[in-house]
């Protein structure tokens, strides 16, 4: 399994962990795109903290966590659709200019009202029914750092994410604290949370990319007790589709279509997951709005 996704309990120490490396899938995610190296880092990061989250989460849906602001990046989407299915996107900013060491802040965030938002998007949704969606500001000197903030104050759980990303991997560790249990039997362990998180803390960027998550749990916890579950794949899986991209011209207008077809054969929707090109010419589209306002279907769809 060249991604995998390991989620463990400490024995001795209220406290769950989960690691994820991903190669293949992060491989795909980036393949198609020419990200300068800063943004590969960024989006490699938020893409591996998306994993974490919604693995620590018992929900049916679709988990993206998406990062606006006005830097160089303007955009960056994570969207984690259920067993790990997950895409990944940045869009930059035209002519932006990008130093190769290059911060989150001057990244993303140079006026500092950039946000980060992570929406909930349940399976089966209906028309009208709003996502849950959580807003933070992006304050802080990494992504870890301001995803800890996020769920410090949405989950209300103390949380401590270590993240890593170049060309080749994406990866990160996700600690959270669980309530002390009560009980005569439960020995109170009030540093362990100290202990596990000082452990954890030894960890690289070399060895965050290289080792499995089996292997890198060993290595940080050798000492301690842990309770693994089964590991599970997170693969790469765009869900566009001719269909989708029909919805984003009918949400667009039939005038905005046919200025598009005015000065060329065909209106070309590309996919920013995957690059996927979706053509529709005079009759795709003349059929497209005929179906689409007799049918009525949806223009709940989001451009993207
Ligand atoms: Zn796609």
């Amino acid at each position: 399994m060249s991604d995998q996704l390991l989620k463990f309990l400490f024995r001795d120490a209220p406290v769950r962990g989960e690691i994820v490396r991903l190669q293949e899938s992060w491989r795909q995610m980036v393949a198609n795109h020419r990200y300068p190296a800063p943004v590969t880092r960024l989006l490699g990061e938020v893409t591996a903290a998306a994993a974490l989250l919604a693995a620590n989460i018992k929900f049916d849906g679709a988990l993206i966590l998406q990062i606006q602001g006005n830097g160089p990046v303007r955009l960056l989407v994570v969207e984690v659709q259920p067993q790990m299915r997950l895409r990944a996107t940045a869009k930059l900013r035209e002519a932006a200019v990008i130093d190769e060491d290059a911060s989150l802040q001057a990244l993303t965030n140079p006026d500092g009202d950039a946000r980060c938002a992570i929406t909930l998007d349940p399976t089966g949704r209906r028309p009208g029914q709003q996502p849950y969606q959580g807003v933070v500001p992006l304050a802080g000197e990494s992504i870890a750092q301001v995803l800890e903030n996020y769920l410090r104050q949405s989950e209300q759980v103390e949380s401590r994410l270590w993240l890593a990303a170049d060309g080749s991997a994406a990866a990160g560790v996700l600690l959270q604290k669980l309530p002390q249990e009560g009980g005569a039997a439960a020995k109170p362990d009030v540093d362990a949370w100290q202990r596990v998180g000082a452990l954890t803390a030894t960890v690289t960027t070399a060895e965050l990319l290289a080792l499995t998550p089996e292997a890198l749990a060993h290595r940080l916890y050798w000492e301690e007790q842990l309770q693994h579950f089964a590991p599970v794949a997170p693969r790469f899986e765009c869900n566009c589709s001719r269909q989708r991209s029909g919805r984003m011209l009918l949400a667009l207008g039939r005038d905005e279509v046919d200025s598009i077809l005015a000065e060329r054969d065909d209106v070309e929707i590309v996919c920013d997951f995957c690059s996927a090109r979706y053509a529709f010419d005079r009759v795709d589209v003349a059929q497209l709005f005929a179906a689409g306002t007799t049918s009525g279907f949806g223009s709940t769809e989001q451009p993207h």
